[in-house]
């Protein structure tokens, strides 16, 4: 599926460019369903969002608001996935990731 551009700014990753799935537009960056407002509460937008990154035979796990800035001063083989969360989101992940994490 052509990726196309999102008709604003990823609301998680900040990202352009998506891919249209029926009516709704999935960011080509970190899948999040554009329309989602993760704290609609909110004026400002806030979005913490919990990242899995894979390095070599390690998992990190981290949260950042700008994950795209923050991944770029990573160095990690794959991101594995995204997913809208703030620290503790990440600590329950520590948890259940134990053994497999990278101790930062
Ligand atoms: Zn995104």
């Amino acid at each position: 599926m052509p990726d196309d551009s999102l008709p604003g700014p990823c609301h998680l990753c900040g990202g352009l460019r998506g891919t249209r799935i029926d009516a709704t537009w999935v960011c080509a960056d970190c899948t999040w369903r554009y329309g989602d407002v993760p704290d609609a509460d909110l004026s400002l937008p806030r979005v913490d969002v919990v990242y899995y990154l894979r390095f070599d035979r390690r998992v990190k796990i981290g949260t950042s608001r700008q994950p795209r800035r923050r991944l770029a001063r990573i160095r990690h083989d794959e991101i594995l996935a995204f997913e809208p969360g703030d620290r503790t989101v990440e600590q329950r992940r520590h948890h259940e990731f134990a053994t497999a994490r990278e101790v930062a």
